[in-house]
């Protein structure tokens, strides 16, 4: 498109997909100016608010982000939410293209009575908390009861049962919040129990997870041989469909059954084949009723069924970890069955037809499962459909950074650019090596900005 001024796209969220898109919109030979928004002053969403602190090396993408950030074409929009400071609509001005990549910044919802009782939690809200997100800094956690339940058996669920189980020694020099830390010093956590509904070949966790729940330095890992039966179907699951990494869970599971406890000062019981009916308790929980499942439906569909049998399991916290789920933006089509944008390849659907201009990538799109790098092709699948539509596309009015930073500006709007981040995440590594950590998190929006008022 020769003689044409850049395109300006907006891409809102600066999470792993963001970040995708963005690498993959700069990659072209076609002239383009991209400015990643953000809510919070920092960048990276869930790299910096979901992974796990002792998790370090996933966070080494980071560097592939950077370099992407370095792109002259490229800017960073910190400290600015979509949706309020500025609307969809009034962002259409000032790019030709937005592309959604806000992630699913909720949980999914159990349905059962209790389910909001003082002492049950979200795994989210955990999480976010023991990462610093600013905007759950405000939870209390109650971990004064021997006994936590995790419910789920995805891989969120194993962090937040690992985060539970490990000592203070084993996270004092991650990057967990100094908060955090002093709660977890204070737990008297002693059990922590992992259920899942369905049987040991449908777990979600993935075998890398699995493995590290056996080997922390004061937490044995206890499984019942009699939860690793299998139906016909799971049978057949393992041997005609061969799932690798059920295989390895389940190899993983057999070792842990056939071990005996070492007699640590805590246990990590993962139990299958149970669903949780209903949390008990008066001011605050006490407990949840469980009830045994069987496993109905052909290899690869089996779905978990109750078989009425119930037990009462004491607990002082439970973490309901079901899987995340998506949030309707003001303006921006939203499927509320699936908690997605819907879409096609990417482009934004808005009564079964393509919007022009609008685009989703990653959770938002597709929902949230896969790894940070299943973000990458999902993302560069977003920016192609985005190139194809592109000579066609209506161009917005006002084809300007400096004119929606002016915008942002009569808004009272403090735009955190990314050198403005460079500033933030050196004071967090300087705060950090203080203390032993890769970095001391500032767990408010003002403490970040206050970074940026110093000279
Ligand atoms: P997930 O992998 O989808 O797991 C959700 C879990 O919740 C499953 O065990 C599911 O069981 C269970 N569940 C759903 N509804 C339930 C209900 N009503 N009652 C009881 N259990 C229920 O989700 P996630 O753990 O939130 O993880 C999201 C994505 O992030 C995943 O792709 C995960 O691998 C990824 N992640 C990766 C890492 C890592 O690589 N280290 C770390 C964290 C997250 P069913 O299978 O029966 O539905």
């Amino acid at each position: 498109m020769p003689g044409q001024p850049p395109f300006r796209v907006a891409v809102v969220g600066s999470g792993p997909a963001g970040f995708y898109a963005a690498e993959a919109l700069l990659a072209s030979d076609t002239p383009v100016s991209v400015d990643v928004y953000d809510a919070l002053p920092a960048p990276f969403g869930l790299v910096r608010y979901g992974v796990a602190p002792d998790h370090p090396k996933i966070k080494n993408i980071i560097s592939r982000y950077e370099k992407t950030a370095s792109h002259p074409s490229f800017a960073f929009f910190g400290n600015v939410t979509v949706g309020s400071d500025v609307s969809v609509d009034e962002l259409r001005r000032f790019y030709d293209a937005v592309i959604f990549a806000n992630g699913a910044q909720t949980d999914r919802h159990l349905g059962i009575p209790g389910e909001d009782l003082p002492g049950s939690y979200t795994a989210t809200e955990f999480v976010a908390w023991y990462n610093g997100h600013p905007d759950y800094q405000n939870r209390e956690f109650d971990l004064s009861h021997e006994r936590a339940v995790v419910v789920g058996q995805g891989n969120v669920a194993v962090d937040v049962a690992r985060i539970l189980s490990k000592t203070v020694d084993e996270l004092k020099n991650t990057d967990i919040t100094a908060r955090a830390l002093e709660v977890l010093a204070e737990s008297k956590v002693r059990e922590v129990r992992m259920i899942g509904r369905r049987g040991p070949v449908q777990a979600a966790f993935t075998p890398p997870e699995m493995k590290e729940l056996g080997e922390f330095a004061d937490c044995d890992l206890v499984v019942d041989p009699a939860d690793l039966e299998l139906n016909d179907a799971s049978r057949a699951e393992l041997e005609v469909l061969k799932w690798r990494e059920a295989q390895k869970n389940y190899d993983l599971l057999l070792a842990a059954a056939g071990r005996e406890p070492a007699g640590k000062s805590r246990q990590l019981w993962i139990q299958f084949y149970r669903s949780p009916k209903e949390l008990v308790g008066g001011e605050r929980l006490d407990g949840v009723v469980l009830e045994r499942n069987q496993l109905t439906g052909d290899a690869g569909k089996q779905k978990s069924r109750g078989t009425g049998a119930t037990e009462l399991v004491t607990c002082g916290a439970l973490f309901r970890s079901v899987g995340y789920r998506g949030v309707a933006l003001p303006g921006v089509p939203f499927d509320e069955k699936a908690g997605v944008i819907p879409n096609e390849a990417g482009r934004v659907l808005s009564e079964g037809k393509p919007l022009a201009g609008v685009y989703a990538a990653g959770w938002i799109k597709r929902g949230p499962s896969g790894i940070i790098g299943t973000n990458k092709p999902c993302s560069f699948e977003t920016v192609k459909s985005f190139w194809e539509d592109a000579p066609t596309l209506p161009r917005c009015a006002e084809p300007s950074r400096e004119a929606v930073i002016a915008f942002l500006k009569s808004r009272s709007v403090r735009v955190v650019g990314y050198d403005d981040w460079r500033r933030i995440d050196a004071a967090e590594v300087e705060r950090g090596s203080a203390v032993g950590k890769p970095r001391e998190k500032f767990v408010t929006i003002d403490e970040m900005l206050g970074v940026l008022q110093t000279r």
